[in-house]
């Protein structure tokens, strides 16, 4: 594909002229990436920009739209194309991938920074596309602490939010799919296959709790605007039957300063059966622990049923488990799937969630009875729900999966109850996730327990995962509790032999390959493709469509 091109930056002119040109879209790319964000930057923020940048040209390219050199379409600069080595394997390893929307190319947008809140285009542009979206964006909002960036039309990715999130370990799939809402990546210009169907596999297994976002601007806690650092979460109940959580918008968005409220109080969400919605950025400092917890733990109320009164303070009268079990049952799912998301955000697990009753004997709360006046009448505590949001984050975020069979495992795979250690030089559990700490890696082997999940491979970061269950010490043999982790297959080799040794896979080639992006796909690094070569016994990087290519292992 080719892009039409007028320049007007002299380094450009003086290579091109200032005629119309036209440029292979993928060199033309090389100029566009190193000029839009840093080419130090994170790889997987120099994918997602290249992305980015090669739908919004495609698109204008298949429009026979001539753009410019400049911030108008995109910045391009012939100099860096040549020096930027990065940027232009970025551009070489999603080749022809685009953004796609049901079927066609997005009109990709992206700016500088966004202020921390993603924008739905119809209320910026008279024009509304269904990908952009309302929500707060983390990313953007701590890049801006670490480095304060002037916020433009805030339209799609944000490039310091990118920046930032691939420097964390985000991959730039994850990157581009919460920019673009509900898009998929797409090769050959948007008319090949999606290019991770594995990953989308994985995305039906995610939370599909509903999320909107209304900040309590009024509130005072929300204008005192202190932040801390989430270590913890802190579930409560709203001991107010009947009213549920967007209704608690109107009532509490007040100013306790300026008489417009009784309390000096706000949560950062409430929750339903049907819904959850934020009401103070997650890294805000809430008012809802009546002590200490405040400066460490994320608050939510989970809203109780109409239908009963209390008396006593915290004795619910009146109140039909039977009746209220569906409604407990969906409220419990998007509470789960609530510290789900914001466990994988904060990096905390289920041991950093307490009630505020909990928080109450641990002296970092005050003494209110909730969620543990409640939860018992459903037969749960917070032990089971903690115990949920482990079975959850285990599974990759989905509520209660239901398991099915297993395969067999072959000889030579990591089966279910192999004995696997961690490979020397690994550092995380699978792209993207937390580090591993080096005590897992050089003190224990693992027994691995399950190998799917409800029937299917587990895949995180694009990995087939095992979950590695107990641990067992490498100096003594003993038997201990184990990780609970599911983690990528490639970076754990069985111990005690029984692998079985293969010299290669074959694989065919598809349109849009390089042997680049081949080497990065199958052996992990775009680097290893003289390996391919050699195997292969060919003497020029040039192969076609069809060709059957044998893949060292
Ligand atoms: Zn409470």
């Amino acid at each position: 594909m080719n892009v039409l091109l007028r320049m007007t930056r002299a380094e450009n002119t003086a290579q091109y002229g200032t005629g119309t040109i036209t440029l292979d879209i993928e060199e033309y790319l090389c100029g566009v990436v190193p000029a839009e964000v840093y080419e130090s930057s994170h790889m997987d923020a120099l994918k997602a920009q290249a992305i980015a940048a090669r739908t919004f040209a495609a698109k204008r390219a298949m429009a026979g739209t001539v753009m410019d050199d400049t911030t108008s379409f995109q910045a391009y600069r012939y100099s860096l194309a040549a020096k930027s080595p990065r940027s232009r394997q970025a551009v070489e390893e999603t080749r022809g991938q685009v953004l796609c929307y049901d079927g066609s190319i997005v009109d990709c947008f992206y700016s500088a920074s966004n202020g921390g809140l993603t924008k739905r285009s119809g209320d910026v542009w008279s024009k509304h596309y269904p990908y952009y979206v309302n929500k707060t964006d983390e990313w953007d909002a701590a890049a801006n602490v670490e480095k304060p960036t002037k916020a433009s039309h805030g339209i799609g990715l944000s490039q310091i939010g990118a920046m930032w999130a691939a420097k964390n370990g985000v991959p730039y799939t994850q990157i581009l799919a919460f920019y673009y809402d509900g898009t998929a990546i797409v090769g050959d210009y948007g008319s090949g296959d999606s290019v991770f169907p594995d990953e989308e596999a994985e995305n039906k297994g995610e939370p599909t709790m509903k999320l909107t976002v209304n900040y309590m601007t009024r509130n005072d806690c929300y204008t005192a605007n202190r932040k801390i650092t989430p270590s913890g979460i802190m579930v409560h109940s709203t001991a107010t039957p009947g009213i549920m959580a967007a209704a608690w918008f109107s009532r509490w968005n007040k100013s306790y300063a300026k008489g417009e409220t009784d309390r000096q109080v706000c949560v950062h969400a409430f929750l339903d059966d049907k819904e959850v919605c934020q009401y103070l950025p997650w890294n805000h400092r809430g008012w809802h622990a009546g002590g200490t917890a405040n400066n460490t733990h994320i608050g939510f109320e989970i809203c109780e049923p109409a239908g009963f009164k209390y008396s006593g303070g915290a004795t619910m009268v009146g109140y039909d488990a039977a009746k209220n079990e569906a409604y407990f049952r969906a409220a419990w799912k998007n509470a789960v799937e609530l510290c789900v998301i914001l466990c994988k955000m904060y990096g905390l697990n289920e041991g950093n969630i307490i009630c505020h009753s909990e928080g109450y004997k641990k002296g970092i709360a005050s003494n209110h009875a909730d969620v543990m006046h409640w939860f018992p009448k459903h037969g749960e505590s917070m032990d089971t729900f903690r115990a949920a949001v482990k079975k959850a984050l285990a599974s990759g975020g989905a509520v209660d999966p239901k398991p099915g069979p297993e395969p067999e495992p072959t000889p030579g795979t990591i089966g279910e109850g192999a004995l696997v250690e961690f490979k020397t030089g690994t550092t995380r559990y699978y792209p993207g996730s937390k580090e591993v700490p080096g005590w897992v890696i050089s003190d224990y082997y693992h027994r691995v327990t399950q190998v799917t999940s409800g029937g299917k491979t587990v895949t995180k970061g694009r990995k087939a995962c095992v979950l590695l269950g107990k641990k067992v010490r490498k100096s003594n043999g003993s038997e201990e509790a184990g990780i609970n982790t599911w983690v990528d297959k490639d970076v754990l080799s069985k111990v005690g032999g029984g692998q079985v040794k293969e010299t290669y896979t074959v694989y065919t080639v598809a349109k849009s390959d390089s042997l680049w992006g081949i080497a990065q796909k199958k052996l992990g690094s775009g680097a290893r493709y003289p390996e391919i070569m050699s195997l292969n016994g060919l003497f020029s990087t040039t192969i076609h469509a069809g060709q059957v290519l044998k893949i060292p292992k």
